[in-house]
């Protein structure tokens, strides 16, 4: 990125002296006459002197552009590696490579994909300090290697980061290249150890060679089921093949359709209890399935494969069916009826028939709007405000509840607390895992709980699991808390049985 700014730098001032010169010889073709007899002098020099002008407008704008691009490199590599502008970015790392891979002459290139940990782990990088910097620790390796590594020359080797994985080309032999991967690996165990960071390593390779008849896009997506394939065989390494793609993708989808076909999903409930009146007041559904093969999966196992075949709308419509159903019972038999919240995933923020659907399913079973929440990540809402905004605006206006999940994660918007009109906002479990030892997590939930106030909402605070968390966020006066301190999510019956008989409102009310 510097070189490349350089480059445009001697250009330019290259340019500016062709320019000079081109008018010093039109100014002197008006003073000298012996110049004027040169034919077309004048007319030459001045296009010359406007395509010069123009070239420098442009080499400008670029400029402006290059320095507007690297900023948001800055940003981006600050947020998911906590260092500033080391690495490429993907788009940036994609021109190059294709670049470089045109020139080459010999066979043999390759993309390396990898992550310290485990995908469901490096996910929370959105979530956890943690992660990221232990990334930024393996960015600093990945650059020192390239820098003690005289025989490699740039166009040899180079990384970028994509999505929680760190990405890199390498134009060596395959021996060469597996000896970058066994460095890398060993480490990756060390930089934990060394620097007592709290993430589980167990590093997954995925490596696929660069072929010239596929775009660097499809060798990043074969290195990709590469490595996911590793994870999931526990292989530290696996090199790409056309088979591994049908064990990956088709039959793990397949395996989940069948799953939903057969009925193997189930909901659980997990409780959430209100500080001021000491009393639990709602729950949020979860989706489990329960896998003959497997046992009881939770979402992070099988999420991302709906989320990629579709089949997330299926999940969402069956969980929001299920509670509509389950309400229905509990009201049947007269038992305590308590709101629920549900999770819906961005996919039905793109789909027009989402308010339909949902409609349908509560006339169907007559359940009171009021006693569904709709849950929509922080996330969902700024991917496509707009839509969001009209949509959820349309569900508060028929009765439902609005709630915001996971604040305080990504990029947050305060603006959208406002424009969404939210009933309910519940801050990140990310933040109340650091209440107890981080200062800063603990003025963070001050301030988002005090903001919500102002706005009138309700805060809640999930993945509570500690008393003294607790007792912080009374004194912060957050109204709700769902955690594992008061329960885990379960299913329907011992749901029930659990707020008929549990030992926080009893001793409340033994007081
Ligand atoms: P979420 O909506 O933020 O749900 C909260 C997650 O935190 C749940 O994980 C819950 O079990 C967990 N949790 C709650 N209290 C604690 C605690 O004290 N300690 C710890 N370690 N964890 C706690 P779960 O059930 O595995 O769900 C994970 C995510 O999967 C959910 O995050 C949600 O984004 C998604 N999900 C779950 N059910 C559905 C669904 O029906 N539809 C959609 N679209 N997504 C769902
Ligand atoms: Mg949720
Ligand atoms: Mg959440």
């Amino acid at each position: 990125m510097y070189k490349q700014k350089q480059r445009f730098f001697v250009l330019m001032i290259l340019l500016l002296v062709l320019t000079v010169l081109l008018l010093g010889l039109s100014i002197a073709a008006g003073i000298i006459p012996s110049l004027k007899n040169i034919p077309f002098l004048e007319q030459g020099a001045s296009i010359l002197a406007m395509l010069s002008g123009g070239l420098a407008f442009a080499m400008v704008f670029k400029i402006t552009s290059i320095n507007e691009s690297m900023r948001s490199l800055h940003v981006e590599n600050r947020y998911y590696l906590s260092r500033e502008s080391l690495f490429y970015n993907y788009q940036l790392f994609e021109k190059r490579i294709e670049r470089l891979v045109k020139s080459h002459k010999k066979q043999g290139t390759y993309i390396v994909v990898f992550s310290a940990s485990k995908r469901a782990v490096m996910r929370n990088v959105y979530r956890n300090n943690t992660v990221t910097q232990l990334n930024g620790f393996i960015s600093d390796y990945l650059n020192a290697l390239l820098a003690e590594n005289k025989e490699y020359k740039s166009s040899d080797f180079a990384f970028c980061y994509y999505h929680g994985q760190f990405v890199i080309y390498t134009y060596l032999p395959l021996n060469e290249t597996q000896e970058i991967i066994s460095k890398i690996n060993k480490e990756i165990y060390a930089i934990v150890e060394r620097n007592d960071i709290k993430v589980f390593a167990l590093p997954y390779f995925g490596v696929a060679e660069v072929r010239k008849d596929q775009s660097l896009f499809e060798t990043l997506d074969n290195a990709l089921t590469a490595r996911d394939y590793a994870e999931k065989h526990f292989e530290p390494e696996t090199f790409y093949s056309d088979d591994l793609r049908k064990d990956a993708s088709l039959s793990e989808v397949e395996e989940l359709r069948e799953a939903i076909a057969n009925n193997e999903l189930e909901v659980y409930y997990q409780p959430k209890y209100n500080l001021e009146t000491k009393r639990f007041v709602g729950s949020e559904a979860l989706v489990r399935w329960n896998s003959p093969r497997y046992g009881l999966l939770a979402p992070a196992r099988f999420l991302d494969r709906a989320e990629i075949s579709g089949l997330i709308h299926e999940i969402d419509m069956f969980v929001f069916k299920r509670v509509c159903e389950d309400l229905a019972s509990i009201r049947r038999k007269g038992d305590r009826m308590l709101p629920v919240s549900v999770n819906f995933s961005m996919y039905e923020f793109y789909s027009p028939d989402f308010f339909d659907n949902i409609s349908m399913i509560i006339d169907k079973t007559g359940t009171a709007r009021n006693l569904i929440e709709i849950e929509v990540t922080e996330t969902t809402a700024q991917a496509n405000p707009f839509m969001t905004t009209s949509i959820l605006k349309k569900l508060k206006d028929s009765g439902f509840r609005i709630l915001m999940d996971d604040f305080g994660l990504g990029f947050s918007n305060l603006g959208n607390l406002n424009r969404m009109a939210f009933d309910t906002v519940k801050i990140d479990k990310s933040f109340i895992d650091g209440l107890i030892t981080d200062s800063k997590s603990r003025e963070i939930v001050k301030f988002l709980i005090a903001l919500c106030k102002t706005n009138n909402m309700e805060v809640i605070a999930e993945g509570v699991d500690k008393v003294e968390q607790v007792e912080i966020l009374r004194k912060a006066k957050c109204d709700t808390i769902q955690g594992y301190y008061y329960s885990k999510p379960l299913p329907l019956a011992q749901y029930q049985a659990f707020l008929a008989n549990n030992p926080f409102e009893k001793k409340e009310e033994g007081k």
